[in-house]
């Protein structure tokens, strides 16, 4: 009986070493890595609701990361300004703008890769993966017209809505408290006050693209993705360079920004906290 026991616990320690590992790896490193505002009791809740997504997007993830830090198998600028003229990546570009300029409520963000076209060219593809501040936008939207389940939201995302606000405005900790009591008491003003917050936040969301764990993991559980990956991406359709956010962000994982232009874009290859910037304009890579 121990017999077979044992051989039923080896096969079990098999199958289960390596997701195990894995998820430790995502617990205790990535996930503060990826996300700085998203405290670890939420990320806690995916990981027991969503084991195998969570174990896919870490197959994934990680080597990906490990492949950074070390400086492995990383695109060079010559292959991306190659892959950057082939006109399927700047028709992708294009695509990627308007669909920002159509989403009010978010930066475009996701992963871009290469993909082989024909036997010596290649081009990018962007993979968009909605956003944290887009899915709390849209849930504010949602509920715009009840009061009660405004202040659930906002009091169940307390720190990173206030993170949001404080980064756009310097709506301060002392502003946010004040105006949470003045909702809560009920009093007169309490209905403008939380519309005003409301308000803020979606405009606040619409300039920042904050990756969202949850939103990860079902997109690599779900998405059969071509080509080899490049690197995280988000756009600035307001054609601003990148931000000191999105530089800290690229010491963790290679960052590209995409910067609208009125005759083209600049792209913005952020590795280790440096950045490369290639100017496109009137289709072809220009000197900066
Ligand atoms: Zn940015």
């Amino acid at each position: 009986m121990s017999f077979i026991l044992s051989i039923i616990r080896n096969k079990l320690n098999k199958y289960w070493l390596v997701p195990s590992f894995l998820l430790l790896v995502e617990y205790g490193i990535l996930t503060y890595s990826i996300t700085k505002h998203q405290s670890l009791e939420e990320t806690n809740t995916f990981i027991t609701k969503n084991a195998i997504p969570s174990v896919v997007y870490c197959s994934n993830v990680i080597p990906q990361a490990i492949r950074y830090h070390l400086k492995i198998n990383q695109l060079s600028k010559e292959i991306l300004e190659e892959a950057l003229q082939n006109p399927k990546t700047v028709e992708r570009i294009k695509e990627l703008f308007r669909e920002d300029i159509q989403n009010r409520h978010s930066e475009i963000n996701g992963i871009a890769t290469l993909v082989k076209d024909g036997e010596h060219s290649y081009y990018i593809n962007f993979y968009t993966i909605p956003t944290r501040n887009y899915k709390l936008a849209e849930l504010l939207i949602r509920e715009r017209g009840n009061k009660k389940n405004l202040v659930r939201i906002i009091k169940e995302n307390e720190y990173y809505f206030k993170s949001v606000l404080a980064d756009f405005g310097g709506t301060d900790e002392t502003i946010y408290n004040m105006g949470m009591k003045i909702i809560e008491r009920g009093e007169e003003v309490s209905n403008v006050v939380l519309s005003h917050f409301v308000d803020f936040f979606i405009e606040a969301s619409d300039y920042r693209a904050d990756k969202d764990i949850e939103s990860s993991i079902k997109f690599y559980y779900k998405t059969q993705i071509q080509g080899k990956y490049i690197a995280d991406f988000h756009a600035h359709i307001d054609g601003s360079p990148p931000s000191e956010l999105d530089l800290h962000s690229s010491k963790f994982m290679r960052e590209i920004v995409l910067s609208n232009k009125k005759e083209g874009f600049d792209l913005y290859d952020l590795i280790k906290g440096e950045s490369t910037k290639i100017v496109y304009r009137d289709g072809r890579i220009v000197a900066d």
